[in-house]
């Protein structure tokens, strides 16, 4: 791959010297809003014969993805939460799995109230901080983390995981939403399976739900192919098409958003209202050397605590700009209450274990002008 990751975004993995001219060189990868394929005669096959099982223009999203992520092959979905449900589907009753504990709440609420009913079992960890080696038992299979994790912004060693995986025989999987492969390459780093809610990042404007499985290793594709096909939540054409259009951007998208979230993280640490501030970026994050080892950037979402639950309540009441909503990774700059949004159905105890508590924000930050982002940011505090 001679060309930068931002050129790569832009032109979607073609060569274009190498390839035919096909699609009457449309510049725009034609959405192919068909059910089905008719066949030349029997036996024969265009290579597409329905849609549940392939389409070109999730074929096109889908090696796009495989290539930025350096997997052998991606499977696109109709959300990241039907990505996760379907790689769920890799085990068998009586599996058990090291999970991250911080982990995006929905994904929990997967494990504890669909999985545990099919007798998998988890075993929920801190991977920043717990012994990981002695919780493995002779039925753990996987490992699953996020990091950074949503959404208190734990950051684990990639490497250092995927060596005690490797070791141990585990498949090892990495939900990289919060980075994007812009920023992080999972399996660069001895990881077997990427997740994404393409949602997030890579779609990238609020206007669509996907999600992703990358993987490496030719084993977990077989049966992922054997089970999209079976089960059915392959992502819709024209939705691949979204997709596809917000990577175009990916690069450019990225690196304001970052740039943004770094002057809010430093203009947050000064108010006396915040108690803390977790963004990566922040030479003060406790993981800031392991994430400068195994990432490209420090990506565009951040934590802040306030002093009392009640400020949290007012931020949110006054932004103005900024709107209060769940998701991320978008254009638009969102503020999150993780207790009653995204993290509702994590038992309270857990959540105040995490560090989740109801005077803690979450913060997308999006692509506005900086001034403004401050701008609506002075405003909502001066009344709280
Ligand atoms: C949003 C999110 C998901 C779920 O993705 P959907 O597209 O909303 O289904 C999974 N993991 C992380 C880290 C997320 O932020």
């Amino acid at each position: 791959m001679k060309y930068s990751l931002q050129t790569r975004c832009i032109h979607l993995e073609q060569d274009q010297k190498a390839e035919k001219p096909e699609h009457f060189g449309a510049i725009s990868y034609p959405i192919y809003q068909t059910a089905t394929y008719a066949h030349p005669r029997l036996g024969e096959s265009t290579g597409y014969d329905y849609s549940r099982l392939q389409n070109p223009t999730r074929a096109h999203l889908e090696q796009v993805v495989a290539k930025l992520e350096y997997g052998i092959d991606a499977f696109a979905l109709s959300s990241g939460m039907a990505a996760i449900t379907l790689l769920m589907e890799l085990f068998q009753p009586g599996d058990h799995l090291l999970v991250e504990a911080d982990l995006y709440g929905g994904s929990i609420r997967l494990f504890d109230h669909v999985n545990k009913k099919n007798q998998y079992e988890f075993t929920y960890l801190n991977f920043e901080e717990d012994d990981i080696e002695s919780k493995i038992q002779e039925n753990t299979k996987a490992i699953y983390i996020e990091t950074p994790t949503n959404p208190m912004m734990h950051v684990s060693d990639i490497e250092k995981i995927a060596q005690i995986a490797k070791k141990h025989n585990l498949l090892f999987i990495v939900d990289n939403t919060f980075l994007s492969p812009y920023f992080q390459n999972p399996l660069l780093l001895g990881a077997d399976v990427v997740i994404h809610s393409g949602t997030k990042f890579l779609g990238g404007h609020n206007d669509t739900l996907a999600g992703f499985i990358v993987t490496n290793r030719e084993d977990v594709q077989e049966k992922l192919r054997f089970l999209i096909k079976t089960t059915g939540a392959g992502l819709a054409p024209f939705d691949s098409w979204l997709l596809l259009r917000g990577i175009k951007t990916l690069a450019i998208r990225m690196e304001q958003a970052q740039k943004n979230a770094q002057k809010i993280a430093e203009w947050l640490s000064e108010q006396k209202q915040v108690k803390r501030v977790i963004y990566p970026g922040l030479p003060s994050f406790p993981q800031y050397e392991v994430m400068k080892k195994q990432a490209r950037g420090f990506g565009a979402m951040l934590t802040f605590e306030l002093e009392h639950e009640e400020q949290a309540k007012d931020v949110l009441n006054h932004i103005k700009l900024i709107k209060f909503a769940e998701s991320l990774g978008g254009v638009e700059t969102l503020m999150t209450y993780p207790t009653t949004q995204t993290h509702a159905d994590v038992p309270e105890e857990v959540r105040l274990k995490n560090g989740i508590t109801g005077a803690t924000l979450r913060l997308s930050t999006g692509i506005e002008d900086i001034e403004d982002l401050l701008e609506d940011l002075k405003q909502a505090f001066e009344k709280i």
